[in-house]
């Protein structure tokens, strides 16, 4: 999809939103003086100039790709982020976990994390992580790899949740640890180190929250979809995630994250131990780690209307009286076959541009016959599943 042309952009629709901000302004003035006392004051919510400056930040030439110096550089821009909105560092105080290298003595990165401590003093104990990667792939045969998308995207949105819920009227109940894992991109490296050697036990991990690559669309045809991966072992987050989708110009899939085979992000140490996860992209795209991958590029008002919704994940998250349990039995929803349905018909839709060949698109003819059966139906039988979710690797594989 063209940047910039979700429906939000939509004529119409801007001329409407358009004349909003002053009678916003007017009906505030006027009521002001006598109702906007502590508890009427709306809740922060992550703000379009604030994400993109952090982008263009960290994907300018003198981030250097975020790799080397400038990963170092990237983590020193977000602990200053995080000392500017006073939270405290999560491991002992410290801002930073060095990450070791394989020689004694050396080191080849390092995590940065901040604590904000939650206000219920039954819950405090128990946390939710909002984390993203803020290394990229640097500078390759002289050409710079600025990763807007990947992950600057999402960085961006974890800042701007650690500004809302630190700014918050209404502090959240449990406490929140806002990460940014470095060497991502070569091979988890952060995020394994990090569940290896975490500042809190793990099992006090009510939540683990991450995105990656959240300002684009799937091969660049996916419109308003995003995807959340990780619902299928904590089908409690189901109802955050809808009421956070509410409303907004988002199409949300909710997939299985074995649809991937290996762990394809920051998700996967934890996912390997059985925490609760959510796992939020809008998927690769023609500029992924290519040269390519600019701010100018990126769907900057898809990736606010994400960013707010998973701002809005996670404030459900820290206040519900619950915590979401793992499920070692996946549960797939119909939803996820009906989702798949769609991508797989506007992939197919474009199999000129995609150059998808006979042998593919025999492979997405079949897969979509079978989807038409399970959704007519409306059920789905392991076997089944297995079948679709071959079919859709196929086909992510080839195609992207
Ligand atoms: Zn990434």
């Amino acid at each position: 999809m063209p940047p910039g042309s979700t429906q939000t952009d939509k004529p119409g629709t801007f001329q409407r939103t358009d004349r909003r901000p002053l009678a916003l302004i007017l009906t505030i003035a006027l009521i002001a003086p006598v109702s906007l006392h502590a508890g009427d004051t709306p809740a922060p919510t992550p703000e379009p100039n604030r994400l993109r400056a952090v982008v263009e930040t960290l994907a300018s030439p003198e981030f250097a790709g975020r790799s080397g110096p400038g990963a170092e550089k990237a983590a020193n821009y977000i602990v200053d982020r995080f000392r500017a909105l006073e939270l405290e560092g999560a491991f002992d105080g410290d801002y930073s976990q060095t990450i070791p290298g394989q020689e004694p003595g050396t080191r080849i990165g390092r995590n940065v994390a901040a604590r904000l401590v939650g206000s219920d003093p039954k819950l405090r104990d128990q946390y939710v992580l909002v984390a993203a990667h803020f290394d990229h792939l640097g500078v390759r045969g002289g050409r710079l790899y600025p990763g807007a998308d990947d992950n600057a995207s999402a960085v961006a949105m974890m800042l701007e949740a650690a500004r809302c819920l630190k700014t918050s009227p209404t502090p959240p109940k449990r406490s929140v640890l806002f990460i940014g894992f470095d060497l991502e991109e070569a091979g988890l490296f952060g995020s394994r180190y990090f569940v290896a050697h975490p500042p809190i036990p793990l099992d006090r991990i009510a939540l683990f929250v991450t995105a990656d690559m959240i300002g684009r669309s799937l091969a660049g045809l996916c419109g308003d979809h995003v995807f959340v991966m990780g619902t299928e072992h904590a089908p409690a987050t189901r109802p955050w995630i809808e009421s956070a989708a509410k409303g907004r110009p988002l199409t949300v899939d909710l997939l299985g994250a074995d649809i991937l085979v290996l762990n394809r992000s920051d998700y996967g140490p934890f996912r390997s131990r059985g925490i609760p996860f959510l796992f939020f992209t809008t998927g690769e795209n023609p500029c992924y780690h290519t040269p390519r991958d600019v701010p100018e590029t990126i769907d900057h008002p898809k990736m606010l209307q994400i960013s707010r919704m998973i701002e809005q994940v996670v404030r459900s998250a820290v206040d519900a009286p619950e915590a979401p349990r793992w499920s070692d039995h996946p549960d797939n929803p119909l939803a996820e076959a009906v989702a798949l349905r769609t991508v797989l018909r506007i992939l197919h839709g474009h199999r000129d541009d995609l150059k998808i060949g006979v042998a593919q698109e025999f492979v997405i003819q079949s897969t979509l016959r079978l989807l038409d059966g399970i959704v007519e139906r409306g059920a789905i039988t392991p076997e089944e599943r297995a079948r679709v979710i071959q079919g859709a690797r196929v086909v992510l594989f080839t195609v992207l």
